[in-house]
């Protein structure tokens, strides 16, 4: 999608702070992190605009991004706990409209 702001990062034409890439899956930090840790998770294909979209076809890539979030929690030492959340639609807070997932963790006061 030509106006997509993750298909810009994945294509490299807006910088990132790279995670963790795949062939299918793009992993970056978000730029405006609600916890210390905090990663998002990205088919690189624009597969869906959001998890609303999402069907028995999309299996494979999914259970690869639940493994690689796993990976990643454990590289960013997320041990003591972590989460992921996907938004749906404005009223749930979703702002970039290509599937996401945040990976949150690293807090120290709970
Ligand atoms: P959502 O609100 O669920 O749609 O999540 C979109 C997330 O993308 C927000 O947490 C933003 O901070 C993040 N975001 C938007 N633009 C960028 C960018 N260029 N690089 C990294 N994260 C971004
Ligand atoms: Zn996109």
């Amino acid at each position: 999608m030509t106006d997509c702001v993750f298909c810009k990062i994945v294509a490299g034409e807006i910088p990132s702070s790279r995670v963790a890439e795949t062939d299918r899956l793009f992993a970056f930090r978000d730029i405006q992190p609600h916890a210390p840790t905090h990663v998002l998770l990205i088919p690189k294909e624009h597969v869906a605009d959001s998890a609303a979209d999402l069907g028995p076809d999309d299996a494979g890539w999914l259970a690869e991004l639940m493994g690689l979030a796993a990976t990643i929690a454990k590289d960013e030492g997320l041990e003591a706990g972590w989460r992921i959340v996907t938004n749906v639609g404005p009223a749930a807070g979703q702002t970039v409209f290509h599937v996401h997932f945040h990976l949150m963790g690293g807090w120290t006061d709970r």
